[in-house]
Formats: structure tokens, sequence, C-alpha cells
């Protein structure tokens, strides 16, 4: 993304080398990044998707493994930077990454990927900006600017980066407005970038090709002069050297130009980003107009893809009839392959729990296919499911309202959260199902916990006090179980206000 902070260009060859001091501090680059994502968390565009944001970790995480073993990003930097992963609705295709370890990927980009290999290369890429620090030492050019106003110059030029239309404005009629504020990462930053990236995902298991498919794709927008739509296109300009380079990565003998078809899994994944990236009523009812037109001769694989659509844009305009018809058709041409067939149960989970027409025994019944089987004695391994699954079997807790059921997953989602404490969603359904359970005390906690995960340290402290105050009105009358949860109350609170404390201070 462009960095907004000085002359674009005049960094360029007038850097820093690496360990002369000068790069801004880990630390300091990570308490930027939390200042930028705290903002990011509150905007209503930011999204936390289930389905889409473990097909997203499940790339992430091999690069960062691979990066860790490649010796690209170091145990001090792996320690002291977020690395997460923000996704944003946006329908324009970008990814971009901020200050420590902090990356943001548009829905736009994973609904035109057609494989995992080519949004692997696209973060691949954007995650060595960072192991490379390259941003700390665009931002240590800048002295005089406080982090403070670092901050909301970037978060600025995220905005305006948001609508199509406004950023084209801005290089259009504002050229020498966007050579004031804005600056991309310098030629030689990039080619690093590609270098290093390319290292990654492949070490990581992923295909070079993604590499190519996803540079023919941003050929493609340039020549349909597409910048627009393709913000990235604009902070990563390919320039002939950046072709040649990637080209000559390539083994001899492979094809520089590929045509992926997407797999039925894939298809779908680029489907429901779609679904999310438009969710207005109008592109919702244009994927029936699609389905309806399914011509036989089309790859099973894309017929997947519109049906899901289809069924889920169905599901959103609450007509859980055409959804159910559509997942019926969804089912014949998805295929065998056991990721596909997951993906597509999700998404009948959520058709059959949006539709609200079951009674409470149909709704416990669905569970089982997210591994919630009260009857099964094998049911304790709460390590093997994933995400959606762990949300999926949330909701239909809460929607089912048995205790049994409530304690069970009230039970997985706690066992998820000692691995992954910053979970917000997670917390926050653990929230519900404890309100469902009248232990108000501990959904107080879990909210407050949810609040902590995104940055908001305000929000948690006031969610602790609620608890709090909830304590001593109850006074002496509790149960020793309280007084477990009132200490733990307390340490928290301390511990938060600390926190608090210490980014108010930053400002
Ligand atoms: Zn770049």
């Amino acid at each position: 993304m462009p960095i907004p902070l000085q002359a674009r260009g005049s960094v360029a060859g007038t850097l820093p080398l690496l360990g002369d001091g000068s790069a801004m501090s880990a630390g300091a680059e990570r308490r930027l990044g939390d200042r930028i994502a705290r903002e990011l968390y509150r905007d209503p565009d930011f999204i936390d998707d289930p389905v889409l944001t473990d097909y997203v970790q499940g790339i992430w995480l091999p690069l960062l493994a691979a990066a860790r073993a490649r010796g690209d990003l170091t145990p001090e930097l792996d320690e002291r930077f977020a690395w997460r992963i923000v996704l944003g609705r946006d329908r324009s295709v970008n990814a971009f990454a901020l200050p420590g370890g902090y990356f943001g990927v548009h829905l736009g980009l994973l609904a035109v990927v057609s494989s995992r290999d080519e949004l692997a290369s696209v973060l691949g890429h954007e995650l060595s900006h960072v192991t490379q620090r390259h941003i700390s030492r665009l931002i240590s050019k800048n002295e005089k600017q406080t982090p403070w106003m670092i901050g909301a110059m970037i978060l600025g030029a995220l905005a305006a980066s948001k609508s199509p239309e406004a950023g084209n404005a801005m290089i259009v009629g504002g050229q020498a407005l966007s050579a004031q504020s804005q600056l991309n990462f310098s030629r030689d930053m990039e080619r690093e970038a590609d270098r290093v990236g390319f290292g990654v995902m492949t070490q990581a298991g992923f295909e070079a090709q993604g590499f190519v498919g996803m540079f023919d794709k941003l050929q493609q927008a340039a020549r349909l002069n597409d910048s627009g739509a393709y913000p990235y296109l604009r902070s990563h300009p390919l320039t002939t050297e950046r072709i040649a380079d990637m080209q000559s990565r390539l083994p001899l003998g492979a094809p520089h130009s590929v045509d992926v078809a997407p797999t039925a899994t894939h298809a779908m994944l680029t489907a429901r980003a779609r679904v999310l990236a438009n969710p207005g009523a109008d592109a919702l009812r244009g994927w029936q107009a699609q389905a309806d037109n399914l011509a036989p001769a089309q790859a099973l694989a894309q017929q997947a893809g519109t049906l899901y659509g289809a069924a889920m844009a169905a599901s959103r305009l609450r007509d859980a009839a055409q959804a159910r018809k559509q997942y019926a058709q969804l089912q014949k041409v998805v295929g065998d392959e056991p990721e596909a067939r997951r993906q597509m149960r999700w998404l009948g989970l959520e058709i059959e729990l949006a539709a609200r027409d079951r009674s409470r025994p149909q709704v416990l019944a669905l569970g089982v296919d997210v591994g919630l089987d009260l009857n099964s004695p094998a049911d304790g391994s709460a390590a093997s499911l994933r995400r959606p699954d762990l949300l999926l079997q949330a909701q239909i807790a809460t929607q089912a309202g048995r205790d049994a059921v409530l304690d069970k997953v009230a039970q997985n989602l706690q066992v998820w959260l000692v691995s992954q404490p910053q979970d917000a969603l997670v917390w926050q359904w653990l929230a519900s199902i404890y309100a469902a359970q009248n232990q108000s005390l501990r959904a107080l906690r879990a909210e407050a916990e949810a609040r902590v995960a995104q940055l908001d340290y305000a929000g948690a402290i006031d969610r602790l006090k609620a608890a709090q105050d909830r304590l001593q009105r109850a006074g002496a009358s509790n149960a020793s179980a309280d007084y477990i949860d009132a200490s733990i109350i307390d340490t928290r609170r301390r511990q938060i206000e600390a926190l608090f404390k210490e980014q108010a201070l930053e400002n």
C-alpha cells in the first residue's frame, strides 16, 4: 500500500542500511501498528467471517512457518509483532502490510484469485515487506512526525484507498497531493519483497505458478487500465523489471502463462468472498439469475461456485426455500473431495440456522456435522475442530439451548482460547453461551476479553466494572464460585488498566 509519508521516490537509493540503528525499534513499530489496528477493528468494514478467516489462516500460518524456517522471520520480530491479518469487506483488489506485523486483506482479492497459490504469492510478498523491515525504514526517514501523526496519515490513506473513485481522483486530479503525502515502497524494496516472498511461498509448499498466475491477473488489469478496482496495482506497478525477475525465478521450461482451473473448494470460497463483498439486495438477487442460467457444459467446479453463491445469497435474502433448493443442487455437483464437502456442509448449516424454522431437537441434530454429537462417547476431540466448526457449534447451542450442549460448547471454546487468546469472535460467542447459562459475571468477563483482543481497553474496563458492580450488589450472599470469578475480574481489571494507561501515554 502507499505509505503516506514523503515525496514519492525520494527514498529509493538513499535507504539506511539494515542494522545501522536508524530503523524504528520493533517495540515502537508495534505500538504504532496497534494504534492503527485498533481503528481498523472498529471500522464497520472490518469482517471476521469464520470460513474466509479459516481459509486465509490456512495459507498464512504455513507462510509464517516457512519465513521462520528460512530465518527471514527472526525470533525477536516473531515475538514482538502481531502477525495478524485483518480482513476488510472492500471489493477492491488489495492487500497491504502495516506497521507492527498487521496486514490488511480486502475481500476483493479473495474474490479474484484462482488458487490458494495465487493468494499465497501476494501474502508472501506483503509478509516479506515486514520481515525485511521495509516499513520501519520508511517511517524512520520521517523523524519529525510523531507516531500519532504517522498513524493518522496511514489511516487517512487507507480510508482514501477504500473507494476506487476517491483513489483515482487522488492520483489523477491530485498528483501534487499524492506526491506530497504518499510514498510507495521503493523499487528495491519491491524487488526484495518479490524475491523473499517467492522463497517463502515455495518453501511453504505453494506452487510457483501461483506467482505467475497473480502476475497475469495484474497484467490483465493493467491492460484494462483497471487500477481503480485494483489498488494493489497502484502500489505495485508491473515494471518490466519485476516481470523479468519473476520469470527468471521459474524453473526453465515452466510455462509463463497458466490458466489454472479453480477447484470446487476454491470456486466456493471465491463465491463466498463475492457475496460478502457485495451484500446489497440487488447483488444478492443477481446470483439467482446466474444459478438459473447454469450451462451444463460448465465445469462442475464452476457450477459449484455459482450454486454456493446463489444458496448463500438466497439465505441472506431470507428465502430459506430457495436456499435449500440451490443447496440440494450444490450437493450434486460438488464432488467427493473432503475439503469441498466440508465447505459445502458449513454452508448447509448456516442456511439451516438462518432459517430458524426447526424445532430444538432438529437444531441439535445439525450438530453432528460439526463434531457436536452428545450421543457419541468419542466426542472429546476439541483439538481437531476447526474454527468454523466451533462457531457453528456455538450457534447451534444458543438456538437449541439445552444445558448439556451449552456446557460442552463452552468447554470447546475455552480449549480453543487457551491457544488463541486473541480471538475476539470466539470470546464473543463464549459470552453468549455464558449468558444463555445465566452466568452473567463470566459473560461480562468474556465480553471484556473480546474487547481486549481488538485493543479496545476502555471498552474492556467498562465491562469489568459492570461485573464488579453486579458482584457488589449481590453482596455476601455469593457462593464461593463467585469468589473465584471476582478475583479473576479484579486481576484482569488491574492488568488492562495498566495497558490502557500505556496506550494513553503514547498520544
Ligand atoms: Zn510490495
